[in-house]
């Protein structure tokens, strides 16, 4: 019998696959984030020998004691609220950063990039809902964000991430999904994205990857779907 993390892993992969064909879209063009918060680095490593490649983590100081253990080759994207006590341990373990939504967390970004060199991805997070507890730059300050992010010299922004209301019924989310496929075009064709390839758009999580590949997701964030319930 296999694994319950590789056999969770292959349906979820024929999953984002068969959502791609509904919209007559390349599978190929989804990637799948494995969000990997609170799973120990033991179990990641089944994913990684499934041949699982990009996962996302919220926090730096569970971070801190998981990348090391998991070699070389993973590409580790930060999806949690970045506190500016912790962008410079973040910036050395992360090679993406999705949470940016406000331009003081830019601006100390770029410099502690500046100060190793360094160029770093990062995706403007959109407060798709408006709900006021939650992070991201509210939809109508973001061209005046993506703008301010544009002139950081190490900053590329990659594009845009949003994690839209929760509703139990992920059709209740489509609305939220195709606004932010309207923002991309609408920034694409204000030149203020694609400048470092074609834009992504990160969103969809483990109840609602297959609306939001419908919707035009380009990178989807699975975590419980992948690893089981977190405690
Ligand atoms: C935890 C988390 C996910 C994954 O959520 P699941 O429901 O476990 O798939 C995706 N995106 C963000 C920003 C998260 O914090």
């Amino acid at each position: 019998m296999k694994k319950s993390i590789e056999k969770n892993l292959e349906t979820i992969r024929e999953r984002v696959a068969a959502a791609a064909r509904r919209a007559n879209r390349d599978p190929r063009d989804i990637k799948l984030l494995a969000v990997s918060k609170k799973v120990p680095w033991e179990r990641i490593k089944e994913a990684v020998a499934c041949g699982q490649l990009l996962y996302g983590e919220n926090y730096v100081q569970e971070a801190r004691t998981k990348i090391p253990q998991l070699g070389q080759d993973l590409i580790w994207h930060f999806i949690g609220h970045l506190q500016s006590n912790k962008i410079k341990p973040a910036v050395e373990l992360f090679q993406v950063i999705q949470t940016v939504d406000r331009v003081k967390l830019a601006v100390s970004l770029n410099n502690h990039l500046a100060a190793l060199s360094r160029s770093m991805s990062v995706f403007i997070q959109i407060n798709i809902g408006k709900e006021p507890r939650k992070a991201g730059v509210l939809p109508e300050k973001a061209e005046q964000l993506l703008r301010a992010v544009n002139e950081l010299q190490y900053l590329r922004v990659a594009g845009l991430m949003a994690i839209p209301p929760f509703t139990a019924d992920p059709g209740m989310a489509r609305p939220y999904f195709r606004q932010m496929r309207e923002m991309l075009a609408d920034f694409m064709a204000k030149k203020l994205l694609g400048r470092h390839g074609q834009p992504e758009l990160s969103m969809g999580m483990s109840h609602d990857f297959e609306a939001a590949i419908e919707e035009g997701a380009t990178l989807v964030r699975v975590g419980t779907a992948i690893f089981g319930q977190r405690d």
